[in-house]
């Protein structure tokens, strides 16, 4: 079916143009929104095939040199907003160069058929091109709307593609934009197809964006980012079955800081917070991958060591023990020294045993620990591991 070009460009000036307004009308009204700068990429792309349905009514520099620049500048928009969906600041000089290089080399080149329609094709592709690098690289969460941005991307390039190609197989008077044929109906529909892509690709990478981060609070300790109570909880119930089911030796510490009342009392309120930052960090850096860590309130931490029995775990904490005695903690200029307890519970879990009886029983031998004079691991008393 071949479609009438002008009228086609029309719509999808109009598809744009509404999709333009609905992210602009949910989007914040601040420079840093991603919604707020794929809208402005919309409204841009909209101007651009306004200016393409003025072919031959109006001079060639709007129809043609001012329309393709603004294609060119609204994907530049599509991929700055990339960019800001990701949290990540945004390259503006070498987005922006694409489309003044399509500005520049269309005034220069207005007067010939072939090379300005080369010139228009190849700039965007490589816009294109770029946009899908930039889609790739740098995934830092495990979405997949970023694969509409790709998708979107390539069909783009499919569609520039197939006009470089009837340019350069000598076809480029069939490339103008008042022809009507089948060609410019693929090539136009194609560009209707890569308007949606682009925009509900970058729309629902902000969806994902808040998602993730909204699971990151759910689950982690704001002061320290390490995991919080919930988190642990969940995580301890899937390593109790675990074990359970596998016969693995499990680990379960208590630790908790000593004197940590003094070090607020001393050093202030900031200086603690600081301790407890300093003490998961000193922790991490040593842990296995397998290994978790949480704050699980206060100035005490819980600590799974799956697939860990007694002599790794007491070699393990004891490690942990004097990384922290050798390390003090930095604030203000002054070096605080850092001292913890750990109730330590290890062992093969079965039927009987919970979250709730493991913690209990970590929890009684940190009370040893501290009633034998703090900066001790007790070890509970209990079956042989694995
Ligand atoms: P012990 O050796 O017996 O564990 O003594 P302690 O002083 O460490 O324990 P205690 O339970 O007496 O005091 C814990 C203190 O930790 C009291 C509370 O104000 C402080 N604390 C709890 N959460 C935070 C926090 O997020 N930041 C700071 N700076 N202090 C906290
Ligand atoms: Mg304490
Ligand atoms: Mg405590």
């Amino acid at each position: 079916m071949i479609a009438h070009t002008p009228t086609l460009f029309g719509a999808v000036a109009l598809v744009a143009t509404i999709l333009a307004f609905c992210l602009l009308l949910v989007g914040r009204v601040n420079r840093r929104d991603p919604l707020i700068l794929t809208g402005a990429g919309l409204l841009v792309h909209a101007l651009a095939y306004v200016c393409y349905t003025l072919y031959g009514q109006v001079s060639l520099l709007v129809s043609y040199g001012l329309g393709n620049s603004l294609l060119s500048l609204a994907v530049a928009l599509y991929s700055a907003g990339l960019f800001r969906v990701r949290e990540q600041s945004v390259p503006w000089r070498r987005i922006f160069l694409l489309p003044l290089s399509m500005l520049v080399g269309l005034m220069l080149l207005l007067d010939t058929l072939e090379p300005r329609m080369l010139l228009a094709s190849l700039l965007l592709m490589g816009q294109c091109a770029l946009l899908l690098y930039w889609a790739q690289r740098h995934q830092q969460w495990q979405g997949r709307a970023h694969l509409l941005l790709s998708i979107g991307a390539v069909i783009s390039l499919v569609g520039l593609g197939l006009r470089v190609v009837a340019v350069l197989s000598g076809a480029a008077v069939e490339m103008r934009y008042d022809t009507s044929n089948l060609k410019q109906t693929l090539s136009v529909s194609i560009g209707t197809v890569t308007v949606m892509m682009f925009s509900i690709g970058l729309v629902l990478m902000a969806k994902e964006r808040s998602e993730a981060r909204l699971q990151h609070m759910a689950l982690r300790d704001g002061l320290t980012s390490t995991f919080n109570r919930r988190a642990m909880l969940a995580r301890f119930s899937q390593e109790l079955q675990r074990s359970a089911g596998g016969g693995h030796s499990l680990a379960v510490a208590m630790i908790d800081i000593d004197h940590f009342k003094r070090i607020n009392d001393v050093h202030g309120h900031q200086a603690g917070d600081e301790v407890l930052c300093h003490c998961v960090r000193q922790l991490q850096q040593r842990l296995r991958r397998s290994d978790c860590l949480g704050r699980w309130g206060g100035e005490e931490f819980l600590l799974l060591l799956p697939d860990t029995d007694r002599e790794g775990a007491l070699a393990m904490l004891d490690d942990l023990r004097r990384t922290l005695s050798g390390n003090p903690a930095q604030f203000a200029g002054q070096s605080i020294e850092v001292r913890f307890s750990v109730g330590l519970w290890c062992g093969v879990p079965q039927g009987a045993d919970s979250t709730a009886s493991l913690i209990a029983q970590a929890d009684a031998a940190l009370y040893q620990a501290k009633a034998n004079g703090r900066n001790a691991v007790h070890l509970v008393a209990l079956r042989e591991a694995g």
